[in-house]
């Protein structure tokens, strides 16, 4: 098994201690990915210093050398998309076909911001003074510091890292613990595309070692996080005493509201994709399905039939719908959570337990759940779960299902399963969330569009599609006055 280095200045190094940690997949603890750097304050500092060296020349480079290196990267991905997608099913656990689909969607997502670099950044305005040249242009930051999650490991990734070389800056990329393979096969997409020393620095390892020389350093000018709300709310603090521009992307508690004249066949398919796939560990996965009263035992039913039908096994056999959680702490969590629901009131219609027969035995498989009669104020009707768990909220009309909808602290995603436009309009209006769905999965986001969430969700900024510009770079204001006659 090769040991993965991290990519600090333009070179693949062990962790400056030569300690390093092992990966294992979710689906099979026999199956080890592979051996990674665990880096420290040193690798840190040793990134940071390379992204802040290079990014004088980066920011000065043309647009259209930027675009081009994205393009190439694109290009190169694409060409690995099969490898790539098989080892980030083996490192994250969510299906082959749902791995083969991330490592797309970072591909396309690569050749959005090639595009995207060349685009008008600044506007004209008409002056006072009608000889003045009045005009805004839009710079880099500076080194960035780039830090994701496990669940999408290398599309979130991308959809950091490119916009933010797009527009100039320089990155140092800390990824989850739990997923680096598929970090280090993006960077070496654009290392491979020609990318310069310093540009991109990679730095795996723990948080409890890295996070903090990283996120603390001054010549770190902004950081732009995907993850829990618990972590997002120190980096708050952190980013205020410092002054560091800040980006937070957070949990969701997205709501599925199926109105009495849904087409039930329909609004069953995208809740209970948007609840399982991915085991549900998405962040716009559906975690409540708000019901109308007049339909709630019927939906309820199905959705169990539905739900309990789904093919839980191996990430990687072409037949299975559902692959592991994470790690053992996940499956452990989610079985409890689901217990305490039970204690609390809440009805266990499918799942509720490990899955753990055969081979199944060595991973960390929990059976697709449904929950009925979850009361919405209960912590099953409150707060993410993070897995394959889905409770029914039973409600008298849509005042009532929207009202339950936004009584969460989060705002991310929702969906609304109607045939009545009134209603549909009245919900868009009403509902406190980023992104909207009528008649879709709350899941699910176009890399053209902005993509980010209301309230607890995140710091009110968005990330994809032009509004990626807004963060990763700044505004500088021009007056330019021709000199006086001579
Ligand atoms: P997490 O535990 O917060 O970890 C996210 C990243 O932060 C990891 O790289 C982690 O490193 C690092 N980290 C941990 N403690 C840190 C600290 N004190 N300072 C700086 N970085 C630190 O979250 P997760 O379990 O990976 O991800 C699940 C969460 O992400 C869910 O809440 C989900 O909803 C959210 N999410 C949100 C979006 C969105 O766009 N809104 C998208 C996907 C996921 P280590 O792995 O080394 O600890």
């Amino acid at each position: 098994m090769d040991e993965l280095l991290n990519y600090i200045n333009g070179e693949w190094r062990p962790a400056a201690s030569g300690a390093t940690t092992e990966n294992r997949s979710p689906a099979d603890h026999d199956d080890l990915v592979g051996r990674f750097a665990a880096s420290d304050r040193e690798d840190a500092n040793a990134a940071i210093g390379a992204a802040t060296d290079a990014f004088p020349a980066w920011r000065f480079t043309s647009a259209l050398t930027r675009a081009n290196i994205l393009h190439k990267a694109a290009n190169i991905l694409e060409g690995r998309i099969q490898d790539i997608g098989r080892e980030l099913t083996r490192e994250e656990g969510k299906t082959l076909k749902e791995g083969i689909g991330e490592t797309t969607r970072a591909v396309q997502i690569l050749r959005y911001y090639a595009g995207e670099a060349q685009q008008p950044s600044g506007e004209h305005y008409p002056s006072m003074s009608p000889t003045t040249l009045l005009y805004t242009l839009r710079e880099p930051l500076g080194p960035i510091a780039v830090i994701t999650p496990w669940n999408f490991p290398i599309a979130i990734p991308a959809w950091k890292i490119a916009p933010a070389l797009a527009f100039g800056n320089t990155v140092v990329f800390k990824p989850a613990s739990l997923t680096p393979m598929c970090a280090v096969r993006f960077v070496e997409a654009l290392a491979d595309a020609g990318l310069p020393a310093g540009v991109v620095n990679l730095v795996t390892g723990s948080s409890s070692k890295v996070a903090e020389p990283l996120t603390n350093d001054p010549r770190i000018v902004a950081i732009t996080f995907t993850g829990s709300n618990e972590v997002g709310a120190a980096l708050r603090k952190t980013a205020a005493a410092r002054g560091a521009k800040l980006q937070l992307e957070l949990g969701g508690k997205n709501p599925a509201i199926v109105l009495a004249d849904a087409d039930v066949d329909h609004a069953l398919l995208h809740v209970v994709n948007g609840a399982m796939m991915s085991a549900g560990q998405k962040c716009t996965a559906t975690s409540r399905a708000i019901v109308d009263r007049r339909l709630a035992d019927e939906f309820t039913q199905k959705l169990a039939d539905r739900i309990k039908s789904l093919k839980v096994g191996d990430p990687l056999h072409p037949e299975t719908q559902i692959g592991p959680v994470i790690d053992e702490g996940a499956a452990k969590r989610l079985v409890a959570e689901v217990s305490a629901a039970a204690s609390g009131g809440a009805k266990v219609v499918a799942g509720g337990d490990r899955v753990s027969n055969g081979d199944l035995g060595r991973g960390h498989f929990v059976a697709p759940t449904l929950l009925a009669d979850v009361a919405p104020d209960s912590r099953m009707g409150q707060e993410e779960m993070f897995g394959p768990v889905l409770g029914v909220i039973p409600v008298d009309d849509v005042d009532e299902a929207i009202s339950v909808a936004n009584s969460v602290r989060f705002g991310l995603s929702a969906s609304l399963f109607t045939r009545d436009l009134g209603k549909a309009l009245s919900f868009v209006q009403a509902i406190q969330a980023g992104v909207v769905h009528v008649n879709s999965e709350t899941a699910g986001a176009e890399p053209q569009v902005p993509f980010g969430g209301m309230k607890g969700s995140s710091s009110f900024s968005r990330e994809q599609g032009k509004s990626a510009r807004e963060f990763f770079t700044q505004v500088k204001t021009v007056y330019i006055d021709p000199p006086p006659a001579q």
